[in-house]
């Protein structure tokens, strides 16, 4: 993170509110018109404010039917990508340092003999680690909430919600004339009169019932059948040995049990497969009580004891794998010059069992993959067409997450006997680790993913996936960090150029011709979409690594666009060329496999995946890329 770039200011840096914003709260009425209106404070919501939150020339405001922020229960799986971008966003450690790590994993089954007790067949480390160089981690979504709520008040914008809003009514004027075409009706709690927004875009993340979905007329379609699960979050004290351990235990006698262990040490979260509660608990799955739950868990648990001493939020939570038709209100493949202006992300638009601890992150990678567009398109940097790529990459993400968690879903149910291979469902969640990561999420080639052929020259950074870490040392001041964490989430596209293997004071550097062209050449990308009066790298940020050890590498010897003057003072930019972490023998070169001799490009967008890859020599067909959907400035 940079700060003081235009004047030193006393206190947190990361707080942009100034001293009389902290003294006196804000609570200010709804404008009647905005630029962009989201409904609903879960996940999807905060995230994506907390993203718009960084740019105080947009209007943004958020609604949420409900009188304040959440205050328990809900999901906790956070994943490595979601922390990813948690530190886009400047708070992961925040999360880290409150949060459960789940290392290690066990899984139960009956006993042969006596199926009525289980016992431990394996305990494995939990293979996700490896995917990301955040762990996997679980946290009270409130407190997920929290942060993003001190993020969207601390950000330039001083965002935070309007509580007790909530949307009745919604209309899209088509007339392609109106610029602030949707027109929301918001009824207040305790009050009789209705409030009129207009919108130029309205995001629905107004959960599984969404409003902004049904006023589109759009339904989630797949199984009917819901599966309801208990759960509980309870403080215990057991003698079942794997209780601070996630543990998967399938009775054949009494049903599914998951244990996740949950942040502070004490706090366990019990999912109870509901199928197998007895008729006299069951009856309808809104009279199961919290006995019922427990007696079942106990009843799984034996020859283990589970003694409750405080039941901290419990809920009886019923969902079925359906996904919406649509994510936005025009399909992907409109033609009219028009694009859309209403959105529906997360559970809106997709809904799956709690299994695999997916509900949180997927409906914030949602989010993370629209916040840039919109912020970007609203600020004139790019064309409005982009916004239709939302529906086209995400909506191939939430069919992959559906058929996963029916997968899933069925293999937990599954008894042992003769006809399943008892570790099967071991087998299908360790074959599935990177996907549940996050990490491995790959866009199909669009207007902002390019159909490149030099992914050879960096075979680690596969175009379409986000940029994976690496350690790198900064350049000027040999600060180890990973790559990927100079990029902050904000609405910046990045050009990393790695070093040809000539120096770059040899006067023959490919790397150091790029870096010429971009800094003075008509046709740069970078001075195309730059405005006179802005700082060189407020669209496009050019990063530089070299091949070279950092004591081998002078930065007054490299061109002004790498250590550019910024800012009303002219502050020199010193955190834009980094080299391999020699010291630590990590060469970012061999662990990316980047080409040596050649060097290359890679160019990442504001979601941080790799938009394409090309040579130092392929300036052209770099720059006819943006052309596609950069607004000329
Ligand atoms: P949500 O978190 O559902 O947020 C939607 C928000 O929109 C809500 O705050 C709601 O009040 C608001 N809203 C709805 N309609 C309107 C309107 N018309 N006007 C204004 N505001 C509106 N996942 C798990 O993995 N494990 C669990 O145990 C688990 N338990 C859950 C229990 C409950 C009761 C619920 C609702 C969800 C649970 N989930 C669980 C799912 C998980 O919380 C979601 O997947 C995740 O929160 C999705 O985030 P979202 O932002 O898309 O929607």
């Amino acid at each position: 993170m940079q700060y003081y770039l235009n004047g030193f200011k006393p206190g947190d840096p990361d707080d942009h509110r100034s001293n009389a914003d902290l003294s006196t709260h804000k609570s200010e009425a709804l404008p009647e018109q905005v630029d962009v209106l989201i409904v609903g404070c879960g996940p999807a919501g905060l995230l994506l404010a907390a993203q718009l939150a960084r740019f105080p020339d947009i209007c943004t405001r958020i609604v949420d039917q409900k009188t304040g922020p959440l205050e328990m229960g809900q999901a906790d799986g956070v994943s490595g990508r979601s922390l990813e971008i948690f530190q886009a966003l400047g708070f992961s450690e925040r999360v880290l340092k409150e949060a459960y790590f789940l290392e290690a994993i066990t899984f139960w089954a009956s006993n042969g003999d006596k199926p009525e007790e289980i016992v431990r067949r394996s305990k494995k480390i939990d293979g996700r680690g490896a995917f990301s160089e955040f762990p996997h981690v679980v946290l009270n979504q409130a407190r997920v909430h929290q942060f993003l709520l001190d993020r969207m008040a601390q950000s330039p914008a001083q965002l935070s919600p309007h509580y007790g809003h909530r949307l009745i009514e919604m209309k899209i004027d088509e007339s392609g004339e109106n610029p602030y075409p949707v027109e929301a009706t918001l009824e207040r709690d305790g009050q009789s009169e209705r409030q009129r927004i207009a919108a130029r875009y309205v995001v629905g993340c107004d959960g599984a019932r969404s409003t902004v979905r049904q006023k589109l007329g759009l339904e989630l379609r797949g199984d009917s059948a819901n599966k309801a699960w208990g759960v509980m979050d309870l403080l215990v004290v057991s003698d079942f040995p794997d209780i601070r351990i996630k543990s998967i235990i399938q009775s054949d006698v009494e049903g599914a049990l998951l244990i996740i262990p949950r942040e502070g040490g004490h706090l366990v979260r019990l999912y109870v497969e509901m199928d197998k509660l007895k008729e006299s608990e069951r009856v309808a799955s809104l009279n199961i009580t919290i006995e019922n739950l427990i007696a079942a868990a106990r009843r799984i648990l034996h020859p283990y004891t589970l003694d409750v001493r405080e039941v901290v939020w419990w809920s009886v939570y019923e969902i079925g794998q359906r996904v919406c038709e649509s994510f936005a209100n025009r399909p992907t493949t409109v033609t009219d010059n028009r694009w859309p202006n209403v959105f529906i992300v997360g559970d809106a638009c997709h809904t799956h069992s709690p299994k695999a601890g997916q509900g949180m992150n997927v409906s914030m990678h949602d989010s993370f993959n629209l916040g840039w567009k919109l912020a970007s398109v609203i600020r004139g940097r790019i064309i409005p067409d982009v916004l239709s790529s939302y529906e086209a990459e995400r909506r191939a993400i939430a069919r992959e997450l559906i058929d996963f968690d029916r997968e899933l879903s069925t293999m937990f149910s599954v008894q042992n006997d003769d006809t399943h291979d008892a570790t099967q469902l071991e087998k299908y969640m360790i074959k599935h680790d990177g996907y549940v990561s996050g990490t491995q999420t790959r866009y199909s080639p669009s207007l902002i993913v390019a159909e490149s052929d030099c992914q050879e020259l960096a075979e680690g950074f596969r175009i379409g996936t986000r940029l994976d870490a690496c350690p790198v040392v900064r350049l000027t001041d040999a600060r180890p960090l990973h790559l990927r964490h100079a990029l902050e989430a904000d609405g910046r596209w990045r050009i990393i150029g790695f070093g040809d293997a000539a120096h770059p004071e040899s006067g023959n550097s490919g790397l150091i011709r790029f870096v010429e062209y971009l800094q003075n050449h008509a046709d740069s990308p970078i001075r195309r979409y730059t405005g006179e009066e802005e700082d060189i790298d407020a669209v496009i940020e050019l990063l530089a690594v070299f091949q070279q050890d950092f004591r081998d590498v002078d930065i007054t010897s490299l061109p002004d666009l790498l250590w550019p003057a910024k800012g009303i003072y002219g502050l020199r930019d010193h955190s834009k060329v980094f080299c391999p972490d020699l010291h630590r023998g990590v060469d970012i070169y061999d662990v990316k496999g980047i080409d040596r001799e050649k060097g290359c490009a890679v160019v990442v967008r504001p979601d941080q995946h790799v938009a394409g890859v090309w040579g130092l020599d392929g300036l052209v067909e770099m720059g006819e890329f943006f052309a596609g959907f950069m607004v000329e400035r």
